[in-house]
């Protein structure tokens, strides 16, 4: 079984996209690509340069209009990227309260998500890449050859958050992270163009019950790592 070229992985908040997108690109030697970075990245600058959220020809505008870079890490922070906008890096912003109060009303614009999706999927397009977010199966990467949707219940997606809020010294209270997480799954799954679901053909993994290595060991058996290792 040949491994899939395109990989789609994607899920609600908290669903484990990110660890596990992460630790397949390194397995696969992948580029791994979190399209959420983008929303976050015109979310972030629009916050900086005090713009109006509410305003969607502005926020459209911004995205059609902003340069922004994904870059390997140039700071030992835990960061994954730097990630610039206009030559400003906004990486320290990009996981705010802030930013993940807003973010959601940003990425419902139709406008901000034709800019963004069409650069999501040339990038997707060159291959040997695991892209990961919420329309990547069903609307950025339609033709990945595998797809895989993770999900967890939002308590459970609440408590990993805030342990990684806890972790990185944020002293925000869990009901706040809850009720945060709650309000995004719900703009994300309701909105018009391109809600958070997954694709028809897409296989489902409810990580609930599950840690990141049993999760891990289901993803490599799908992606065929472990047949093709025997198969050598
Ligand atoms: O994955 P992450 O939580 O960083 O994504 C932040 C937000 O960006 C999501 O809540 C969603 O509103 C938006 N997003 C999106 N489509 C994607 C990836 C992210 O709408 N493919």
């Amino acid at each position: 079984m040949a491994i899939p070229n395109i990989i789609a992985i994607d899920g609600p908040a908290g669903s484990g996209k990110s660890t596990l997108g992460l630790k397949l690109a390194r397995l696969l030697g992948y580029l791994y690509f979190d399209s959420g970075v983008m929303y976050r990245a015109v979310t972030s600058a629009a916050l900086k340069r005090a713009l109006d959220i509410n305003d969607e020809g502005q926020m459209t505008r911004l995205s059609e209009t902003a340069q922004i870079d994904v870059r390997p890490p140039s700071v030992a922070d835990g960061r994954d990227n730097d990630v610039l906008v206009d030559g400003e890096d906004l990486t320290p912003w990009l996981r705010t309260p802030e930013v993940d109060a807003k973010v959601s009303i940003v990425s419902a614009y139709p406008g901000v998500r034709k800019a963004l999706s069409a650069q999501q999927r040339r990038i997707g397009l060159r291959g040997k890449v695991i892209m990961i977010g919420r329309d990547i199966g069903t609307v950025v990467l339609p033709e990945a050859e595998l797809k895989i949707y993770l999900d967890a219940s939002v308590e459970e997606r609440a408590r990993r958050r805030y342990q990684e809020c806890l972790a990185r010294g944020e002293n925000i209270p869990f009901e706040q992270v809850l009720a945060s997480m709650r309000a995004r799954d719900r703009i994300d799954s309701t909105r018009e163009v391109a809600p958070l679901k997954p694709a028809e053909d897409a296989i489902i993994i409810n990580t609930d019950n599950l840690s990141v290595e049993q999760v891990f060991e289901k993803i490599k058996a799908l992606v065929g790592f472990q047949s093709e290792k025997a198969a050598v």
